[in-house]
């Protein structure tokens, strides 16, 4: 099964639709509001959790292009929601480019709708799940130079990548494929979330493509090795933002590396 979501699906959850829920975005069906109640029910919190994610995803590619970075891949970007990727990374410089790379029709649709119009900015409709095929196409269709520094963003994804579809592997060739000086910024959901959540999304979720798999410390951590983790690390990604957000029942740990 490889649990890709086909043309817009009004029956099954997609992780997509929920998350757009999540930040108050009106692209979502009753399925995927129900999904998303399931887990407000037990943590309401979520929805600033939602919120934290971006943050988080937002402050990586601004450390990335204080660094210097000027070439941007953000993997599993999601409905487009306001600030993104491009608006910051253009903050730096107008002509970096950006691509963002979802598998879901629906986000492809608004993500090219919107990122025709800026010139450097590109939607591809594309699986992480097949990292040759979406290099490739990243170079010919984006313009992506992998021999330039280049940030890969693929925060809130990788759980949605069973471990019979070896997130460890994918990660490892996108590693390889980035030049030294690159950025990888990843948040994963942890196994420490509330054991309620864990069984609801399991459940409600299962063999569809918003099914999550959580993940150990270890197991996350390890998605990183070859490279230097900057501080505070792999954490909650609230800890990635200061100290004074609080926790939340659902976990997700935040992690930026830099490829020496
Ligand atoms: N990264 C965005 C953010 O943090 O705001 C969106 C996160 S949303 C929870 C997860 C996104 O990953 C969805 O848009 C989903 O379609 C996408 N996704 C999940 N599995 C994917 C895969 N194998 N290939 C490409 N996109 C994927």
């Amino acid at each position: 099964m490889n649990r890709t979501p086909q043309g817009v699906d009004p029956h099954e959850p997609r992780s997509a639709r929920v998350f757009d829920y999540l930040l108050g975005g009106k692209d979502n069906y009753e399925v995927d509001r129900v999904f998303a109640h399931r887990i407000l029910a037990v943590a309401p919190e979520t929805r600033s959790l939602a919120w934290f994610s971006r943050k988080f995803l937002l402050h990586a590619v601004r450390v990335a292009a204080a660094a210097g970075v000027r070439q941007f891949v953000d993997l599993g970007s999601g409905i487009p929601t306001s600030p993104n990727v491009h608006e910051i990374a253009h903050e730096t410089d107008p002509s970096a480019r950006v691509a963002y790379v979802d598998h879901d029709p629906v986000v492809f649709v608004h993500s090219n709708a919107i990122m025709t119009k800026h010139p450097g900015v590109t939607a591809l409709q594309a699986d992480v799940r097949h990292p040759d095929e979406l290099l490739g196409r990243l170079e010919s269709e984006s313009g992506i130079d992998f021999a330039e520094p280049v940030a890969i963003t693929i925060v809130g994804v990788l759980h949605y990548v069973m471990d019979d579809e070896y997130p460890g592997e994918l990660v490892r060739r996108y590693r390889d494929a980035m030049a030294p000086g690159s950025y990888l910024a990843l948040s994963h959901a942890a196994a420490t979330s509330d054991p309620e959540i864990i069984t609801r999304t399991s459940q409600d979720a299962m063999n569809t493509s918003a099914q999550v798999r959580y993940r150990s410390l270890e197991r996350v951590t390890s998605f990183l090795d070859g490279f230097e983790n900057l501080e505070p690390g792999v954490v909650p990604l609230q800890r990635w933002l200061g100290d004074d957000l609080p926790d939340t029942k659902l976990v997700l740990y935040g992690a930026v590396g830099r490829k020496p």
